[in-house]
């Protein structure tokens, strides 16, 4: 159950005053979250309903913006642009207020970040029961295993690498003979490749076109015949 991210402000018996001269002024507000209980939304219904600039600080009509973000113009709570304005005009806060300030941020926000927290769990959990799941998928999840375990010990990397040049090197082409031009060849059906044909599979001659019955020599330039 997760609840709204809207931040609102506690009733003016908990706010407190700013101070020039011994004398209080500006009312700051202090912050919470609002209890209310969402599903699928940001904030709750009467959350999502702010007016502008609206009179009453304490009211879930003014908008403060939500718990971590910026403050909004209205807000008048500990941190906003309001406040922050009073400061720079020389108005100070009674270091009581200031921590009791704080400490209603940071409670506001623990709550966010234990929401999160909460969400990232559920996301590293995930794993564990797909493998429940896909009944039939056991052999996948065994590669899966290897894999991570090979990452973790180098020499079984250096034998990984050496796999795809031993694959490549050995791998098992099925080839039709053909009669192109006089001369026999063995074709390639997969990748297009002929291959010449005196005593087995002989050189690639090039690409073969089965529709028009051309020969693209074009391979002889290719690198990837360079090899062979
Ligand atoms: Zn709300």
């Amino acid at each position: 159950m997760a609840t709204c991210l809207s931040r609102r402000a506690h009733p003016d018996k908990v706010s407190f005053r700013l101070y020039k001269d011994g004398k209080p002024k500006f009312t700051i507000f202090t912050e919470f979250r609002c209890p209310n209980i969402v599903e699928g939304t940001k904030v709750c219904e009467e959350c999502s309903n702010k007016l502008p600039m609206y009179k009453y600080q304490a009211n879930q009509k003014c908008d403060h913006g939500l718990i971590g973000g910026p403050y909004p113009k209205d807000s008048k709570l500990y941190g906003s642009p309001y406040y922050l304005n009073c400061i720079k005009n020389g108005y100070t806060i009674l270091e009581i207020d200031e921590q009791r300030a704080k400490e209603a941020i940071s409670k506001a926000t623990m709550q966010v970040d234990m929401t999160k927290a909460k969400k990232v769990i559920k996301l590293s959990s995930k794993p564990k029961p797909k493998p429940k799941a896909t009944k039939s998928a056991i052999p996948v999840i065994e590669t899966t295993r290897a894999t991570q375990e090979s990452s973790m010990v180098t020499p079984t990397i250096l034998e990984s690498t050496e796999l795809p040049i031993v694959v490549s090197d050995i791998t098992v082409v099925k080839v039709r003979k053909i009669h192109h031009e006089n001369k026999d060849y063995y074709f390639d059906e997969d990748s297009g490749k002929l291959y010449e044909a005196n005593n087995g599979v002989g050189k690639c001659a090039g690409y073969y076109n089965t529709e028009t019955s051309t020969l693209d020599p074009r391979a002889e330039s290719d690198s990837e015949f360079n090899d062979d």
